[in-house]
């Protein structure tokens, strides 16, 4: 029963997450505003606004036009309910659960604005940074999966410190912006969250991951090594890794 909450509960963050994904980039406000339909301005009414239900029900489409919705709503919604079941399920009713939910939230927003823009706004990494530092403060914190005050400002530091040096280098060396400053932040922000052994942990898997992934359209010169891709979206997903994986391997690099 308590998953079925869980499950309608992300998807109705989900549709938050959506609201953020569209308008952030455009500086839009997010609250309040009523979603209306692209092509037709028709206003959606509430009960064609249900997360995951009304896109099904609807068959992609608007009640009102032949406008088809962005299959991306739906993943979104999809994602982030699935999200809260998984940490629920692991994590049960605890503060972890609470603080994890919170950052799958931000992850979900990151991860689709900077595919789709190649930015990461300050709104969402600022926040994290400070959610990231002031949890080390709880007294009850599960301090195997996070770290404490100090070492969580090192991370936050080291974060930045490396990618900002990676981009002073690139732009050095090939006179190119390779990265933004957006990822020196989100990384900080990752930091902040898991502590300085995090950090160069992240970066490997990241780049494991980016270099799998682009290596075939760089065979097929579909692209090329200057092509800009963005980087937020692999170090979202090397922070999963490293949540799922982070303990064996400080475990086995560190004897701790
Ligand atoms: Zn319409």
């Amino acid at each position: 029963m308590i998953f079925v909450f869980f499950f309608i509960l992300g998807s109705i963050w989900g549709s938050f997450c959506n609201v953020c994904i569209f308008r952030l980039p455009e500086d839009k406000g997010v609250v309040i505003d009523r979603s209306f339909c692209p092509k037709c301005k028709k206003i959606i009414k509430w009960y064609d606004n249900i997360p995951l239900i009304s896109f099904l029900f609807l068959k992609r489409k608007c009640r009102n036009c032949d406008y088809i919705i962005n299959i991306q709503y739906f993943i979104v919604e999809l994602l982030t309910a699935i999200s809260f079941c998984l940490i629920y399920y692991i994590y049960g009713l605890s503060v972890t659960t609470l603080l994890f939910i919170v950052l799958s939230i931000f992850f979900v927003i990151i991860f689709f604005i900077d595919l789709k823009h190649f930015i990461i706004p300050n709104e969402l990494t600022f926040p994290l940074m400070f959610i990231g530092f002031v949890k080390s403060f709880y007294p009850n914190l599960d301090t195997v999966i996070f770290p404490n005050f100090i070492n969580s400002l090192i991370g936050g530091a080291l974060g930045y410190i490396i990618i900002w040096t990676i981009i002073f280098l690139y732009k050095k060396i090939k006179n190119k912006e390779g990265m933004g400053l957006g990822d020196a932040k989100l990384l900080s922000a990752i930091g902040f969250w898991f502590g300085w052994v995090s950090v160069p942990l992240i970066i490997f898997f990241s780049s494991l991951i980016a270099l799998a992934y682009v290596s075939p359209t760089l065979i097929n010169r579909t692209k090329n090594l200057s092509t800009q891709i963005p980087f937020g979206p692999y170090l979202i997903i090397g922070t999963i890794i490293f949540i799922i994986f982070g303990n064996q391997i400080k475990l086995l690099l560190f004897n701790y």
